[in-house]
Parts: C-alpha cells; structure tokens; sequence
C-alpha cells in the first residue's frame, strides 16, 4: 500500500492581501511597443539578409570555382591540343602525367589522337561545361569536361588533370566512335591500335601495305 504523501501537505490558503497603498504606474506605452517591435523584426531582417548573402556567396563559389579551375586547367588543355593539331605527339605525350605514359605506350597514344585528329580535323575551340576540383594529401585532381569543336563535328572532352598534368582524357564524338570501327569486321574497339583485336587484321594503312 502506498502512503497518501498528499495528506499532510496541504499549505494552508494565504490570508487575503491587503490592496496596495501604492499602484505603480503603467509604463507608457511607447517604448513598450517599441521594445516589443524590436523583436522579431531585426531576426527577420538578419534572416533575410544572411540567406541572401549565403545565395551569393554559394552563386559566387560555384561561378569562381568554374572561374578558377578552368583557369588552372585551360592552358594544359589548351597547349595539349595545339601540340595534337600541330602533329607534336611526342611532345604532347611527354607533358603527361606519369601515371598516363605508365599505362599508355607513346605508340598507342599517336594512333588515338591520329585517330581523332582523322575523323573529327583539326581542334578549333571549347567551352567548359563543368569543373570539379578535389585536393586530398597534397594531391589536387581536376576534371573538366569541354564542349569541344573541330573542323569536322563536336565532341565532349573530358580531362583529368592530378597537380596541373593530364592524367586521363576522354574525346567522346559519334565521329570518334565511327572511326572506332574496324573497317573489316565491323567490331567496334576500344581503342585505336594497329591490328583489330577482334579480327586480327591491320587497321592502319601503313600496316595494310606491309
Ligand atoms: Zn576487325
């Protein structure tokens, strides 16, 4: 059974106050008023200004971070291609990042940009469409991808640049994928190479007339 703590602690009722001998005076209303209306609206006004400001800087974050990493990443890609269309492959090749000539023989590397340059002609212009920049342990990769013209069509570029050097590219164009098919089985490669994988027979003219 529980005890009835209640029981005993009923307080006994206050005995009536006397009224005031002296009333305070009511505050006048002004700076009431005044006080109460500083509330909400300087929060509302402060709320109103911080998102607008947040909208900007967010606005300006992404327009200088295109801004910014295209400015890094324009004059590789740029000199890049102007060695491509002036036929300097080695010397496209050898400005590279490391990591790319590890992976891709210097052979490999002319047949494709060869292949590029014969389906889609000369480079003329681009215009960046996105940029992503990551740094992690001192390592900054970019990848910027371009809306690229050349003389005969367009194509999407990507590249991929680890502290200021290509890494990884990508031409992509229906031109470039048309090309990619073997003249003779009709397979369509991977990558520009001398001897079809698929078929086995020469693709390039040189190793035709050998
Ligand atoms: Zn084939």
């Amino acid at each position: 059974m529980c005890p009835d703590t209640n029981a005993d602690q009923s307080v006994p009722p206050l005995p009536p106050q006397p009224p005031p001998a002296f009333s305070p005076p009511v505050p006048p209303s002004f700076p009431r008023r005044r006080a109460r209306s500083r509330g909400p609206l300087p929060f509302l006004a402060l709320g109103c200004g911080g998102a607008l400001l947040l909208a900007l800087l967010i606005g300006g974050a992404v327009i200088g971070g295109l801004y910014a990493g295209s400015k890094v990443v324009d004059p590789v890609v740029d000199a890049f291609l102007q060695q491509v269309n002036d036929g300097r492959f080695g010397e496209a090749y050898a400005g590279l990042h490391p990591r790319f000539r590890e992976t891709t023989p210097p052979e490999q590397f002319e047949l494709f940009m060869r292949g590029v340059v014969d389906a889609l002609g000369p480079y003329t212009s681009k215009s960046i469409r996105g940029i992503n920049v990551n740094s992690a342990n001192g390592v900054t990769t970019t990848v910027a991808t371009y809306a690229m013209t050349f003389e005969r069509g367009t194509a999407t570029g990507t590249f991929t640049l680890t502290n200021g050097q290509i890494v990884r590219f990508d031409i992509d164009s229906p031109l470039v994928r048309s090309a990619l098919e073997c003249p003779h089985c009709g397979q369509t490669l991977d990558a520009f190479g001398n001897f079809c994988p698929h078929c086995g027979k020469p693709l390039t003219e040189a190793e035709e007339t050998v």
